[in-house]
């Protein structure tokens, strides 16, 4: 094996130690996907936020009756604080997206901070408590790592207004699913949106998808016709220059 070339811009189903101690050159395809990864983000979170699959279910199943005044109601973004885990090229597409809908501050949290990437949205580095405290509406934009795995747990959840949602569009692992589980269940927080689990696919039966506050999506993240074109050409232009020892695209540099 001389060349991997992955279809992704995250790396971690790839064995990295083994793939340098053996010389193999990694191609992936970060940027491509990021405005489709992001416009999911945002999709996933108005309808969290806007509970929009318990709407639609009910004008089908006849729940949709009298006008109540609190009936169907969720939280919006106009004044919320919004924390982004991970302002990378996602997370930023996120915020500069959802700055428009009115959201008052953004907080955000990495292994360090990134005055020039955050001035964009003023955006505040802070620690992981703090943004879990202060954000109406928590996005996870992290690559999975050692440093991440596992990083909303049940300190991460209780710390959550009742009144928050919590987003992942990263990777499933970033998250301990039963600590989720537990928060949705109990109401710790007012729902979730993910469009990654453990394991992918989630099984049918999966406790998580008896929650009505909790939507899950199946990895859909850079599912765009044009998006998945795009990763596609590039994925093999990055497999063709691997294998002809010249410079890719875009080469992981390991
Ligand atoms: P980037 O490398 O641009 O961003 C990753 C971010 O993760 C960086 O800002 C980094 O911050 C942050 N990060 C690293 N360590 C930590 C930490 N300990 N705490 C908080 N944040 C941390 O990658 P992209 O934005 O292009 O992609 C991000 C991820 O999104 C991918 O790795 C992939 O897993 C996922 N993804 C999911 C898709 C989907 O279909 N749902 C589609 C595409 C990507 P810092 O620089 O400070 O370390």
């Amino acid at each position: 094996l001389k060349v991997i070339s992955t279809m992704s811009v995250g790396f971690d189903h790839l064995a990295l130690d083994e793939i340098k101690k053996r010389g193999i050159r990694v191609g992936y395809t970060p940027d491509v996907l990021t405005d489709a990864t992001a416009e999911l983000s945002v999709a996933l979170l108005l309808t969290v936020c806007r509970r929009l699959p318990e709407a639609v279910e009910q004008v089908k199943n006849g729940g949709w009756t009298t006008w109540k005044p609190l009936w169907m109601c969720g939280y919006g973004l106009s004044d919320s604080t919004v924390g982004i885990i991970g302002l990378g090229r996602i997370g930023q597409a996120v915020a500069r997206r959802l700055k428009p809908f009115g959201v008052k501050k953004f907080l955000y949290t990495g292994s360090r901070p990134k005055p020039e990437s955050a001035a964009e949205f003023e955006a505040e580095f802070v620690p992981l408590t703090r943004l879990a405290e202060e954000s109406d509406f928590v996005v996870v934009t992290c690559a999975l790592s050692p440093a991440t795995q596992g990083m909303c747990n049940k300190d991460f959840f209780s710390r959550m207004k009742k009144t928050s949602v919590f987003i992942n569009t990263s990777r499933g692992a970033v998250v301990n699913q039963e600590d989720l589980y537990d928060a949705l269940a109990h109401g710790q927080i007012a729902a979730a949106g993910l469009d990654v689990t453990t394991p992918e696919p989630l099984p049918t039966d999966h406790p998580l998808l008896s929650l009505k506050n909790c939507v899950i999506l199946p990895h859909i993240g850079s599912a765009t016709y044009a998006t998945r074109s795009t990763m596609a050409v590039l994925a093999a232009n990055n497999l063709l220059a691997g294998l002809r020892g010249e410079p890719m695209p875009h080469e992981l540099l390991l």
